[in-house]
């Protein structure tokens, strides 16, 4: 597997083969679960459908159309296919959707701990509030109804009794995120049993987000909303 900043630089197949290596590697998911896909053209490449992430390389990811349908249809993609099939219609600023079962992220899912609140710098400079998508079955069309409501306005989303799903401008961008999500998830966890969680507050937010955007950084949409 690519270590460090080569990984980035390959070429978009290999790139998500080592993205699933890497998920695998850190516990992120287990066995066949989760996927990961990067904008190609009007479609996107994605990981197959039942595929162990430690065994997924680059012959394996798979090119579909807009409309999520394999190029060549003797491949079977993913099978959360139509949740990234709809990150790409609604999102054109994303060009990568990683959903993983990261514990931490997935324990608060099912906890109901909201992750809405900046806790954390990393939170508001690098993510923004993450909202808590409802429960639905797992592979159906039911995902992208649920998701529908949350889509447009952040950039990463628990998914109730599931697990998370984090976007980005590229792969490192949404990789990068989903590192600091379940680090804040396990946060959140620890302080929970020490007492009240106090997030940042909107004065402390404001010096943070002009500070981030000096250094070129984008901020959460719904994170400046919430600060007018
Ligand atoms: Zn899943």
């Amino acid at each position: 597997m690519s270590t460090g900043a080569r990984i980035w630089e390959s070429e978009p197949r290999r790139a998500v083969a080592d993205v699933c290596n890497r998920l695998y590697e850190r516990s992120y998911l287990v066995a066949t679960s989760g996927n990961v896909s990067v904008r190609r053209g009007e479609g996107f490449l994605i990981t197959p459908a039942s595929t162990r992430k430690d065994a997924v390389g680059p012959d394996s990811i798979i090119e579909c159309r807009a409309d999520g349908t394999p190029l060549d249809p003797e491949k079977r993609p993913s099978s959360e296919v139509a949740m990234h099939r709809e990150v790409y219609r609604a999102r054109p600023d994303v060009n990568a959707a990683i959903h993983a079962h990261p514990h931490y992220c997935l324990a608060c899912s099912l906890a109901e701990i909201s992750l809405t609140e900046m806790l954390l710098p990393e939170l508001a400079i690098y993510i923004g509030p993450v909202p808590l998508v409802p429960y639905a079955t797992p592979g159906t069309d039911e995902m992208c109804v649920k998701l529908a409501p949350f889509i447009e306005k952040h950039n990463a989303f628990l998914l109730k009794r599931h697990g998370v799903l984090v976007l980005g401008k590229d792969l490192q961008d949404a990789y990068n995120r989903l590192e600091h999500l379940e680090h804040i998830a396990n946060v959140a966890y620890l302080v929970s049993s020490m007492g009240t969680i106090e997030p940042l507050t909107k004065t402390e937010l404001r010096k943070l987000t002009s500070q981030a955007r000096k250094l070129g950084q984008h901020i959460s949409q719904t994170l400046l909303e919430l600060l007018e």
